[in-house]
């Protein structure tokens, strides 16, 4: 899951993405674009959220190339088991705090385009489902 992510290129991924039907979210934590410091959050919850919100441009790996302005809370506690069966709990702020709670989302049946408006998602749904059709989005061969 890290490799598709970074091949994606992404900063983050959960598993239902990628067809696994488990828990599990890996997401990129470095601050600095040339460090690559990834983490597994196993069984991730939202434990606290900031009433402070921040609007950025979001995208998802499941929707290339589309990105929407989304207002999220610009902290949150999160809450995960990591590889060596240790839970963690850490608090995200910003890009990180934006990325878990998109991550997370993906864990709860929730996209990045539940959080705007039902006339840009059909906008953005349509123009995306025209772009299938036309092979826009087929997977690189390796
Ligand atoms: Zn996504």
């Amino acid at each position: 899951m890290i490799e598709t992510m970074y091949d994606a290129p992404g900063i983050g991924l959960a598993a239902p993405q990628v067809g696994v039907g488990q828990r599990i979210a890996v997401m990129e934590m470095a601050s600095e674009e040339d460090e690559q410091s990834p983490i597994v959050m196993i069984n991730p919850e939202i434990l606290w959220t900031s009433d402070e919100t921040d609007e950025a441009s979001e995208g998802c790996l499941s929707f290339p190339g589309h990105f929407c302005d989304i207002t999220r809370p610009s902290a949150v506690e999160v809450r995960y088991m990591d590889l060596k069966g240790q839970i963690v709990e850490n608090t995200l702020e910003r890009l990180q705090a934006r990325c878990a709670q998109h991550e997370i989302d993906h864990l709860n049946g929730k996209l990045f385009i539940d959080h705007i408006s039902r006339l840009k998602r059909g906008l953005l749904v349509k123009k995306f489902k025209k772009e299938l059709a036309a092979g826009k989005h087929r997977p690189k061969q390796p």
